[in-house]
């Protein structure tokens, strides 16, 4: 391990970890990143995971966070990254060749709803009118209290009127369906209060101005724009070093760890007080994601052609189904019915794979540490909604749930939000303060997923936990600007 003294330390290089990173550096501070695998990244790394030639995301593939996040946008990520956004920002795909599509047009999604168009352009319009203050109100402890009590109210009515049944409420299916599919990127029953929140904000993201953008090369490319910038101020990163503890690491006024709780308390141990550790050891992880990756000679021959416009596409059937599905995993089962996340990011890069052939993501929701290979299950279900898939295909890779977690010891078994995204544990993320990231020890600060404001690439996490070091260790009140 690099030894010398710095002012810094950062323990894990996810976005989080090099947000806190380069937050340091930018303010004149030494900052060294210690990294357990061999590139900086975590889940936003990009690699060839089939064919040569052919760039996956292996963990996160859409950022509709890129443009909203307050981090990213201090940070000038529009400036550093290439990204392109697509028309439609998610689709839904139904029996019977019928898709439901979130237009980035809000009016135009509203005009395809029909009976529905007008209830789903009330639930977002107003979000939307207030977007920046909404962003700021799920990207902020609870504790701090809403600094714009109007956005707040706004969205807490929204998930509690929307939370009450799995459709939401929408006389149509496709209304029902398509604001369930968004809704369960949180892991979880679509109408419950954590799921309805992450459901109203990337809906709203879906619709905003940047839209859920694709990075031209992948996640990666935010990867390296942010360690470009650590190393442009000064930043040393150390690759294949995993911190097992603090007493590993060199001296240092500020200590940032990108883990979860269960590391924190292996990592500071008996340095932590007894009653913080059980607080530690209380916090819950979720059920996981099974990650399958194809080549295909051509793109998905979606029975409804106009889901090839879309970045992101749900599948899992009505707000019923997916509901249904997302119950079986709550009682620890494989759903019969899986929810499939798909994103198809060749028709918006063509420089992710040679001429003629595409590459396709897509995660399924399993039990906790699950160890199922997931592909035919994964393939059949394009299938259902995409006849002659299985033809497409000249490739794939399977990460089961259970490899998440030796792919980035952050995703306990498979769990890829590092803790279960429920409204308890995204208000107390690890514990109910306005600054849930400091620790008891002195200059010790956790900064991953597992905090607030919780999962995603926006690197909030690692923003906050930054700026809070700054003014408690270094007494720097005013935060460095970020911009290129
Ligand atoms: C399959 C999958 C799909 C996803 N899709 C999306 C998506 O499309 N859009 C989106 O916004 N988000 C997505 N996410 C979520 C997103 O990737 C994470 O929420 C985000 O990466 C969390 O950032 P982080 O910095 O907190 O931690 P991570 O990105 O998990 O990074 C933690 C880093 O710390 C390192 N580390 C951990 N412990 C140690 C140690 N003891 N010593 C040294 N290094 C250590 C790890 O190796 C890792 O590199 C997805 C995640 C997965 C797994």
């Amino acid at each position: 391990m690099s030894s010398g003294p710095v002012d810094v330390v950062v323990v894990g290089s996810g976005p989080n970890g090099l947000a806190a990173a380069v937050t340091m550096a930018k303010a004149g501070l030494s900052v060294r990143v210690f990294e357990a695998a061999g590139t900086a990244g975590g889940g936003s790394r990009s690699a060839e995971l089939t064919l040569p030639g052919h760039l996956h995301d292996v963990c996160s593939a859409v950022h509709p966070m890129a443009f909203a996040s307050p981090f990213f946008r201090a940070f000038g990520i529009d400036r550093r990254v290439d990204f392109v956004t697509p028309e439609v920002s998610y689709a839904q795909v139904l029996d019977g060749g019928r898709a439901a599509l979130a237009w980035h047009d809000l009016e135009r999604t509203a005009e395809g709803l029909g009976a529905d168009g007008a209830a789903w352009r009330r639930l977002f319009e107003p979000l939307l009118m207030e977007r920046d203050a909404v962003v700021d109100f799920a990207m902020s402890p609870i504790l701090r209290g809403p600094k714009h009590p109007f956005a707040a109210t706004a969205m807490g009515l929204r998930m509690l009127a929307s939370a009450r049944a799995a459709d939401a409420g929408f006389r149509t299916e496709e209304a029902g369906a398509l604001l369930a599919g968004v809704s369960a990127h949180s892991i979880g029953p679509v109408a419950s209060l954590g799921a309805r929140a992450a459901g109203l904000l990337l809906g709203m993201l879906a619709h905003a101005p940047g839209g859920w953008p694709i990075p031209v090369g992948g996640s990666q490319a935010i990867v390296d724009a942010l360690v470009a910038d650590l190393r442009a101020n000064g930043g040393e990163l150390v690759t294949e070093t995993r911190v097992h503890s603090l007493r590993e690491l060199p001296s240092a006024h500020a200590v940032l760890l990108d883990v979860t709780p269960r590391a924190l308390d292996g990592i500071a141990g008996d340095l932590l007080p007894n009653g913080y550790r059980s607080v530690l050891r209380r916090f819950r992880y979720g059920n996981a994601a099974a990650k399958v990756d194809y080549v295909l000679d051509g793109p998905v021959p979606w029975a409804n052609a106009e889901v090839a416009r879309a970045g992101t596409v749900h599948i899992g059937g009505s707000a019923a189904e997916i509901d249904a599905g997302e119950r079986q995993l709550a009682r620890g089962v494989h759903p019969k019915q899986p929810y499939v996340l798909v994103s198809q990011p060749s028709g918006f890069d063509p420089s992710r794979a040679p001429a003629g052939h595409t590459v396709l993501w897509a995660y399924t929701h399993v039990p906790r540490a699950s160890g199922r290979d997931m592909t035919d299950a994964v393939t059949a279900r394009i299938e259902q909604y995409a006849p002659g898939f299985r033809d497409r295909i000249v490739a794939s890779a399977a990460i089961p749930a259970s490899a998440m977690q030796l792919y980035n010891p952050n995703y306990i078994d498979g769990d890829i939000a590092s803790g279960a995204a429920s409204v308890g544990q995204l208000v107390a993320r690890p514990v109910l303060s306005g600054t849930p990231w400091r620790t008891p020890l002195g200059g010790v600060y956790l900064c991953s997923a597992s905090t607030s404001p919780g999962p995603g690439v926006h690197g909030m996490a690692g923003w906050h936990a930054a700026r809070t070091a700054l003014r408690d260790v270094f007494g720097i009140a005013t935060p460095p600007p970020l911009a290129p």
